[in-house]
Protein backbone atom coordinates (compact mmCIF):
# COMPACT_ATOMS: atom_id res chain seq x y z
CA UNK A 1 0.00 0.00 0.00
CA UNK A 2 2.74 2.28 0.84
CA UNK A 3 4.25 1.84 -2.08
CA UNK A 4 1.28 2.49 -4.13
CA UNK A 5 1.04 5.71 -2.41
CA UNK A 6 4.20 6.46 -3.49
CA UNK A 7 4.11 5.27 -7.05
CA UNK A 8 1.06 7.49 -7.72
CA UNK A 9 2.03 10.78 -5.94
CA UNK A 10 5.64 10.30 -7.90
CA UNK A 11 3.90 10.01 -11.26
CA UNK A 12 1.34 12.64 -10.26
CA UNK A 13 -1.79 10.73 -11.44
CA UNK A 14 -4.57 12.56 -10.51
CA UNK A 15 -8.34 11.64 -12.35
CA UNK A 16 -10.92 13.81 -13.24
CA UNK A 17 -14.44 12.34 -13.55
CA UNK A 18 -17.63 14.31 -15.50
CA UNK A 19 -20.93 13.52 -14.20
CA UNK A 20 -23.90 13.53 -16.89
CA UNK A 21 -22.98 10.55 -19.44
CA UNK A 22 -19.89 9.59 -17.34
CA UNK A 23 -20.95 8.67 -14.00
CA UNK A 24 -24.47 9.26 -14.43
CA UNK A 25 -26.86 8.07 -17.21
CA UNK A 26 -29.46 9.58 -18.94
CA UNK A 27 -30.02 7.60 -22.09
CA UNK A 28 -33.48 6.29 -20.78
CA UNK A 29 -34.55 9.01 -19.62
CA UNK A 30 -33.79 11.29 -22.45
CA UNK A 31 -35.53 8.36 -24.89
CA UNK A 32 -38.53 8.59 -22.95
CA UNK A 33 -38.68 12.26 -22.60
CA UNK A 34 -38.38 12.89 -25.98
CA UNK A 35 -40.56 10.44 -27.02
CA UNK A 36 -43.14 12.23 -25.51
CA UNK A 37 -42.30 15.50 -27.23
CA UNK A 38 -42.46 13.92 -30.83
CA UNK A 39 -39.37 12.94 -31.25
CA UNK A 40 -38.28 8.92 -31.33
CA UNK A 41 -34.68 8.89 -31.50
CA UNK A 42 -31.59 6.12 -30.92
CA UNK A 43 -29.50 5.15 -27.92
CA UNK A 44 -26.42 7.04 -29.87
CA UNK A 45 -28.58 9.65 -31.00
CA UNK A 46 -29.08 10.90 -27.15
CA UNK A 47 -25.65 11.41 -26.29
CA UNK A 48 -24.33 14.54 -26.03
CA UNK A 49 -22.68 16.89 -28.61
CA UNK A 50 -24.74 14.54 -30.86
CA UNK A 51 -29.00 15.28 -29.77
CA UNK A 52 -28.38 19.16 -30.30
CA UNK A 53 -27.93 18.40 -34.15
CA UNK A 54 -31.32 16.45 -33.82
CA UNK A 55 -34.08 18.52 -31.93
CA UNK A 56 -34.55 21.85 -31.76
CA UNK A 57 -33.16 24.05 -29.53
CA UNK A 58 -36.74 24.49 -27.21
CA UNK A 59 -36.94 21.01 -26.88
CA UNK A 60 -33.41 20.24 -25.58
CA UNK A 61 -33.22 22.96 -22.80
CA UNK A 62 -36.76 21.93 -21.76
CA UNK A 63 -35.01 18.10 -21.63
CA UNK A 64 -32.46 19.94 -19.77
CA UNK A 65 -34.52 21.33 -17.09
CA UNK A 66 -36.48 17.94 -16.73
CA UNK A 67 -33.35 15.99 -16.24
CA UNK A 68 -31.53 18.40 -13.95
CA UNK A 69 -34.25 20.77 -12.51
CA UNK A 70 -37.03 18.77 -11.88
CA UNK A 71 -38.25 17.05 -9.01
CA UNK A 72 -39.01 13.84 -10.62
CA UNK A 73 -37.07 13.77 -13.45
CA UNK A 74 -33.62 14.36 -12.23
CA UNK A 75 -33.99 11.81 -9.94
CA UNK A 76 -34.31 9.32 -12.19
CA UNK A 77 -31.15 7.96 -13.73
CA UNK A 78 -29.14 5.42 -13.20
CA UNK A 79 -25.61 5.11 -12.30
CA UNK A 80 -23.47 4.31 -15.83
CA UNK A 81 -23.00 0.26 -15.85
CA UNK A 82 -20.17 -0.24 -13.38
CA UNK A 83 -19.26 3.14 -12.43
CA UNK A 84 -19.81 2.26 -8.30
CA UNK A 85 -17.46 -0.64 -8.98
CA UNK A 86 -14.95 1.89 -10.95
CA UNK A 87 -15.07 4.62 -7.85
CA UNK A 88 -14.45 1.82 -5.32
CA UNK A 89 -11.54 1.24 -7.21
CA UNK A 90 -9.58 4.12 -7.86
CA UNK A 91 -10.55 5.40 -4.21
CA UNK A 92 -9.07 2.18 -2.70
CA UNK A 93 -5.93 3.03 -4.93
CA UNK A 94 -5.73 6.21 -3.37
CA UNK A 95 -5.03 8.12 -6.78
CA UNK A 96 -6.52 11.49 -5.69
CA UNK A 97 -10.31 11.61 -7.66
CA UNK A 98 -12.06 15.08 -8.51
CA UNK A 99 -15.63 15.37 -10.11
CA UNK A 100 -16.18 18.15 -12.38
CA UNK A 101 -19.30 19.17 -13.63
CA UNK A 102 -21.36 21.77 -15.37
CA UNK A 103 -24.52 21.70 -13.98
CA UNK A 104 -26.54 24.80 -12.81
CA UNK A 105 -28.74 23.20 -10.32
CA UNK A 106 -25.59 21.60 -8.07
CA UNK A 107 -28.40 20.68 -5.30
CA UNK A 108 -30.26 18.31 -7.67
CA UNK A 109 -27.09 17.07 -8.89
CA UNK A 110 -26.10 15.81 -5.52
CA UNK A 111 -29.38 14.70 -4.45
CA UNK A 112 -29.41 11.95 -7.42
CA UNK A 113 -25.68 11.56 -6.26
CA UNK A 114 -27.20 10.77 -2.78
CA UNK A 115 -30.05 8.34 -3.67
CA UNK A 116 -27.53 6.30 -5.99
CA UNK A 117 -25.28 5.82 -2.80
CA UNK A 118 -22.25 7.22 -3.88
CA UNK A 119 -22.74 10.61 -2.04
CA UNK A 120 -20.67 11.82 0.28
CA UNK A 121 -18.57 7.77 0.15
CA UNK A 122 -17.09 8.81 -3.03
CA UNK A 123 -18.05 12.14 -4.15
CA UNK A 124 -18.36 14.90 -1.79
CA UNK A 125 -17.47 18.66 -0.75
CA UNK A 126 -14.19 18.10 -1.00
CA UNK A 127 -13.68 16.87 -4.73
CA UNK A 128 -16.84 17.83 -6.30
CA UNK A 129 -16.75 21.17 -8.00
CA UNK A 130 -19.34 22.96 -10.44
CA UNK A 131 -18.26 25.22 -13.25
CA UNK A 132 -20.03 26.99 -15.73
CA UNK A 133 -18.37 26.66 -18.96
CA UNK A 134 -16.79 24.23 -20.98
CA UNK A 135 -13.27 26.75 -20.47
CA UNK A 136 -14.09 26.95 -16.59
CA UNK A 137 -13.77 22.89 -16.51
CA UNK A 138 -10.70 23.12 -18.17
CA UNK A 139 -9.18 26.33 -15.58
CA UNK A 140 -10.45 23.95 -12.71
CA UNK A 141 -8.72 20.75 -13.81
CA UNK A 142 -6.08 22.52 -14.17
CA UNK A 143 -6.07 24.12 -11.08
CA UNK A 144 -6.45 20.49 -9.13
CA UNK A 145 -3.92 18.99 -11.41
CA UNK A 146 -5.57 16.74 -13.15
CA UNK A 147 -3.74 14.10 -15.14
CA UNK A 148 -6.64 11.74 -16.85
CA UNK A 149 -10.25 13.36 -17.29
CA UNK A 150 -13.08 11.28 -18.71
CA UNK A 151 -15.65 13.04 -20.61
CA UNK A 152 -18.88 12.27 -22.72
CA UNK A 153 -18.66 14.79 -25.25
CA UNK A 154 -15.77 15.62 -27.69
CA UNK A 155 -16.57 19.19 -27.58
CA UNK A 156 -16.12 19.17 -23.92
CA UNK A 157 -12.53 17.82 -23.96
CA UNK A 158 -11.52 19.68 -26.82
CA UNK A 159 -11.50 22.38 -24.46
CA UNK A 160 -9.27 20.91 -21.92
CA UNK A 161 -6.26 21.72 -23.28
CA UNK A 162 -4.06 21.33 -20.24
CA UNK A 163 -4.84 17.97 -19.40
CA UNK A 164 -2.16 15.42 -21.00
CA UNK A 165 -4.59 12.67 -20.99
CA UNK A 166 -8.17 13.01 -21.96
CA UNK A 167 -10.40 10.01 -22.53
CA UNK A 168 -14.23 10.20 -24.28
CA UNK A 169 -16.58 7.66 -22.43
CA UNK A 170 -18.39 6.06 -25.20
CA UNK A 171 -20.42 2.83 -24.18
CA UNK A 172 -23.20 3.15 -26.91
CA UNK A 173 -20.25 3.28 -29.72
CA UNK A 174 -21.80 6.92 -30.61
CA UNK A 175 -18.21 8.09 -31.41
CA UNK A 176 -16.36 5.24 -33.47
CA UNK A 177 -15.23 7.34 -35.88
CA UNK A 178 -13.78 9.85 -33.86
CA UNK A 179 -9.76 10.17 -33.63
CA UNK A 180 -8.79 12.45 -31.70
CA UNK A 181 -9.31 10.52 -28.04
CA UNK A 182 -8.70 7.67 -27.03
CA UNK A 183 -12.67 6.55 -26.68
CA UNK A 184 -13.13 4.10 -23.59
CA UNK A 185 -15.96 1.88 -23.90
CA UNK A 186 -16.49 0.71 -20.69
CA UNK A 187 -15.26 0.84 -16.93
CA UNK A 188 -13.07 -2.62 -17.09
CA UNK A 189 -11.37 -0.64 -19.84
CA UNK A 190 -10.90 2.48 -17.82
CA UNK A 191 -9.48 0.67 -15.24
CA UNK A 192 -6.88 -1.22 -16.81
CA UNK A 193 -5.61 1.49 -18.94
CA UNK A 194 -5.97 4.38 -16.30
CA UNK A 195 -5.09 2.42 -13.33
CA UNK A 196 -2.33 0.40 -14.33
MG1 LIG B 1 -21.22 14.95 -19.78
Amino acid sequence: MVNAIARDEKFGKKIGFDLDGVIVDHTKAKISFLKDHGFVLSEKEVQGDIIEKLIPEEVGHAMKQFLYDDSHGSLLSPLTYGAEEVLHEVHESHVPYFLISRRKNPEAAIKLLKARGIWPMYFNESNTFFVLSKEDKNMKAKELEISHYIDDEPSVLDKLIDIEHRFLFDPRGAFTLLQEYRRIESWPEFTKVVLV
